[in-house]
């Protein structure tokens, strides 16, 4: 058994572990985050039964599909999304977190390509309140929910967030939980969603009892990621 498969075989187990402590029954999948690791780790994943992986830079994320054309993965991009990247992210990935304005929606919709199915997407919603993060201020996210829910090539799966990095276990459970009664705010206002992204290779668990039902986990699956030159 290699490290990542035997990484992989700990990590699904402690999902399930995590799942006993969430108040409702849930499904939750672990997105594999491979930025900044090779082809051949992912490969290595991929052997070992893992099919999703989340990039978050576009032209190594395209060098890496390349090379591994001949494996059957879902790639999510979970990166920031500037305007002069959604045409390759559009035609290159299955699902986008991380949308957090309309422009962006709209431009992701345009370079969708009509034969591939629509594209799978969360909106990212800002939990901590901190004017220099990214995503949408949770006041904001029904409003865009519709708006993005008005793209025929976009699906709307639910919401994402990264919350601020801290070790205060109480504090990391009232960031998920704003996140997920935000998410549960749209689903009494008639929002089709199943998805709540959250939770990294320091909180997971946490993210996971508070509703979490996509993990992106890089660190705790592929070890230290090299520094990006
Ligand atoms: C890098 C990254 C992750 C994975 O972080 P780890 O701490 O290595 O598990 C998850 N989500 C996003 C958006 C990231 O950029």
């Amino acid at each position: 058994m290699t490290i990542i498969s035997h990484r992989l075989q700990e990590i699904l187990f402690a999902i399930e572990n995590a799942k006993a402590t969430a108040l409702a029954a849930q499904n939750v999948q672990l997105l594999a985050v491979s930025k900044a690791q090779s082809a051949d780790a992912v490969r290595e994943a991929a052997l070992a039964g893992q099919r999703a992986f989340g990039e978050n830079y576009l032209q190594e994320a395209l060098d890496k599909r390349t090379q591994l054309m001949d494996m059957d993965l879902i790639w999510h991009f979970i990166g920031p999304i500037q305007s002069n990247k959604t045409q390759q992210i559009a035609k290159h990935f299955s699902w986008v977190h991380g949308v957090d304005r309309l422009k962006i929606a709209q431009r992701l919709n345009d370079a969708r390509p009509v034969d591939s199915t629509p594209l799978q997407v969360c909106i990212q919603v800002n939990v901590s309140d901190e004017a220099s993060k990214s995503g949408v201020h949770i006041d904001e996210v029904a409003t865009l929910a519709q708006a993005v829910c008005d793209l025929p090539r976009l699906t709307l799966r639910g919401l994402m967030a990264i919350p601020e990095p801290t070790t205060d276990a109480r504090l990391q459970h009232q960031q998920f939980k704003r996140v997920r009664e935000c998410y549960d705010g749209l689903l009494a206002l008639g929002f089709k969603l199943d998805t709540l992204s959250m939770g990294m290779s320091n909180d997971y668990a946490i993210a996971i009892s508070e509703g979490a039902t996509i993990v992106r986990i890089g660190t705790a699956l592929f070890g230290s990621r090299a520094p990006k030159t």
